[in-house]
């Protein structure tokens, strides 16, 4: 079982912020991790390991020092990692990044056919959850998302049984391998990484490749000339008002809501008023 996990580097949106001059992330307000959402696709990878045996694999297109979330994907319990990193994979849109990262599979499916693919949800900064959809697309294989489940792998059968949450609910899916699964952070608990694994990962030098080692590419579907979209505007919404504290005895808290009610109702009044006219 070859299982391949993409992991994104991501700006730690708990404490990042925007610049309001440019609208943009101030990217270094804020340290780089792990994408949350991919730290728990590694997790889901190693227990399937820990049934089927086999490989885990981590992929991530970024900067240099997107290394780092390869180390820590190494330290979680991944086997192998590469990093496609180029200045013509810079500015892609998700359409450019699903382009990118299914050429990379496929380069890594030549060296070892691959079984699994698994992504986060989302990406906690960019945030469309489109990114694993796009890249099944582009392999054919099936996609399914929002997994909190992973169980019943066939090896022999080549199939899964997959849990998936629903709105209320969830969804059995007995699907084929090779497929692509995005994962909710449900599916697992972080456990605290093993000794060997955190040495190993301090030691670990994964495989970096450019575009010109990815093979057959399309340069015009890369980066921002391969990315139709358009960031139109970025702000940070405003602060809700604060809810407000009644105070007295309960009879005087209820007489203080009726006006508030009250008023307000003056006002869906008005409102109503002013659309008639
Ligand atoms: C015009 C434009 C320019 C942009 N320029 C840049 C830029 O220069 N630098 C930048 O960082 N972002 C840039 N972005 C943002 C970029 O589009 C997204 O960050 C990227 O496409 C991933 O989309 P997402 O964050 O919504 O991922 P999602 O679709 O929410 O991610 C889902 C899952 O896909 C996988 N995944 C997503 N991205 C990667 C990745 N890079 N490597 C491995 N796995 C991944 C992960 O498993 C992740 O959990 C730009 C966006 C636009 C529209």
């Amino acid at each position: 079982m070859h299982i391949v996990v993409c992991v994104k580097q991501v700006p730690d949106t708990k404490i990042i912020k925007i610049n309001p001059k440019t609208n943009t992330l101030d990217r270094r307000s804020a340290p780089a991790i792990l994408n949350p959402y991919d730290a728990h696709a590694v997790q889901a990878a190693v227990k399937i390991r820990e049934e089927t045996g086999g490989m885990i694999s981590v992929l991530s297109m970024g900067p240099p020092q997107a290394v780092a979330i390869i180390k820590k994907s190494i330290e979680i319990g991944a086997d192998r990692g590469y990093l496609i990193s180029d200045r013509a994979f810079a500015g892609a849109d998700t359409l450019a990044t699903s382009y990118a990262l299914s050429k990379a599979l496929q380069k890594i499916a030549n060296e070892e056919p691959i079984d699994l693919v698994i992504c986060g949800k989302h990406a906690i900064d960019g945030d469309t959850g489109q990114v694993g959809p796009g890249i099944a697309r582009r392999l054919d294989i099936p996609p399914i998302t929002n997994v909190i489940e992973v169980s019943e792998v066939n090896k022999a059968e080549k199939t899964v049984l997959i849990k998936r949450k629903q709105i209320s609910g969830y969804e059995l899916i007995q699907t084929q391998l090779p497929c692509l699964l995005t994962v909710e952070k449900e599916i697992n608990s972080i456990l605290y990484s093993p000794l060997p694994n955190m040495l190993r990962a301090a030691r670990y030098e994964p495989v970096i490749w450019a575009v010109s080692d990815l093979g057959e590419v399309d340069k015009t579907q890369l980066g921002l000339k391969g990315s139709p979209t358009i960031v139109g505007k970025m702000f940070t919404p405003p602060k809700l008002e604060g809810g407000k504290k009644l105070e007295g005895s309960s009879d005087e808290q209820v007489s203080q809501l009726m006006d508030i009610l009250m008023e307000r109702k003056d006002l869906l009044k008005l409102k109503e008023t002013s659309t008639a006219n």
